[in-house]
């Protein structure tokens, strides 16, 4: 196939004007001005549209889609957490279902091809259909009250995504945060990320009530898990960020969400060892935290990718909104560069640099394309893009 756009954006290079980009497979395998159609090719002439990379959601619960608007925002975070922790058991699997299928629409509809989703309820797996775009699982672990998880389970969960090679994405594992997931999980998580190649993520650092009792041992997130049996030896001892870098935990293979709270000790800890962030900007508008530490994580060395978090603390599951709440907060950063926040720095934290984000030949084919107004700058006609994507494909099929 033969797309013909009138600006490719390959975020691999300056934007390239009338080339066409040729699809074989699941590949893209040659790009330039004067590509001429092959014997029976289709061609797919895109004028007026701006052609670049699928967008990459390096952060989403799909599972909580059925969860918008449940929540009032200005409440405290345990107190959400517990509200959460309700509207699940009144849930049921097909609920559970029927979310996840709409929210996948709803990333789509944003031009999203790669999402990286939180799945807290592994018994959904087997009911599941094959996605319809390029989604990383990484499995919630949670052993605030029962034991961690087994050997046993974790082979089961690898043989059945070995079963369904014919999925696009990846699995991975998801202590969910410090204050839920022991030392062991993570442990559990970064040797399977070393020896089996997977990434892992986890939500660290979020809200101010995390903060306090980590470092301070009180607050309400204290009382709260103290409350129902967690073992709070941990806690008034320092960030639990600080713990995990200096257990050697948190390494290349990390996703770190949210890293909203960081102490000056934890920066210098960064220094050394700089991690993949995500930022979740209408999620951290919602919980109306402390302006996100975007300069300061630069500095440090980590790179930080966008994503929607979930329907549970947002209302859209669109990256183009989460890039312009970024953008209110950090009007200087271009629009280049938040694309680059959800293209070529997602790939590479989930270790697809060169495969996904990038328009190159031998890169999987996973594009979109939106409308180019005249005379505007193609970057921000892609941030500013309101409705649909009017091409889409992944994995070289064209939806
Ligand atoms: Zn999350």
């Amino acid at each position: 196939m033969l797309l013909r756009p009138q600006i490719t954006l390959t975020m691999d290079g300056a934007p390239l004007a009338n080339a066409a980009v040729r699809v074989e497979g699941n590949r893209i395998t040659e790009i330039g001005v004067g590509l001429l159609p092959l014997a029976g090719e289709e061609v797919v002439e895109l004028p007026g549209q701006v052609l670049l990379p699928g967008l990459i959601n390096a952060h989403c619960h799909l599972d909580y889609t059925g969860f918008k608007g449940a929540i009032f925002s200005g409440i405290g975070f345990s107190e959400w957490i517990k509200r959460i922790n309700a509207i699940k058991r009144s849930f049921s699997n097909e609920d559970y279902l029927a979310g996840i299928e709409k929210g996948f629409q709803m990333l789509m509809d944003g031009g999203c091809t790669t999402v990286c989703n939180i799945e807290a309820i592994p018994d959904l797996f087997p009911l599941m259909a094959k996605p319809p775009i390029r989604t990383w699982w990484f499995l919630e672990l949670i052993d605030i009250r029962s034991r961690a998880f087994g050997e046993e389970a974790l082979t089961g969960m690898l043989d059945f995504f070995e079963a369904r090679h014919d999925w696009p994405g990846g699995f991975g594992l998801s202590p969910h945060a410090p204050y839920t997931a022991s030392i062991e999980l993570y442990r559990l998580a970064k040797h399977c990320g070393q020896e089996l190649k997977m990434p892992f993520t986890t939500h660290i650092a979020e809200s101010v009530e995390e903060q306090e009792m980590f470092l301070y041992g009180h607050g309400a997130m204290y009382d709260f898990l103290k409350g129902i049996g967690r073992n709070m030896e941990d806690c008034g001892q320092g960030s639990a960020l600080s713990h995990l870098l200096e257990f050697g935990l948190l390494d290349e293979k990390c996703l770190a969400v949210h890293m909203n709270y960081i102490q000056e000790y934890d920066y210098k800890l960064l220094q050394k060892n700089p991690l993949h962030v995500v930022h979740c900007p209408r999620c951290h508008a919602y919980f109306n935290h402390a302006r996100f530490p975007y300069e300061r994580l630069r500095e440090a060395g980590c790179d930080v990718s966008l994503g929607t978090d979930s329907l549970a603390s947002n209302d859209v599951l669109d990256l183009r909104a989460e890039i312009a709440q970024f953008r209110k907060d950090y009007p200087t950063v271009s629009a280049e560069d938040c694309l680059r926040m959800v293209t070529t720095i997602p790939a590479k934290q989930i270790g697809m640099e060169g495969q996904l984000g990038v328009i190159r030949p031998g890169a999987l084919a996973d594009l979109v394309a939106f409308p180019l107004p005249e005379q505007t700058n193609p970057y921000l006609a892609v941030v500013a893009a309101k409705g649909r994507p009017t091409f889409f494909m992944v994995d070289g099929e064209r939806k």
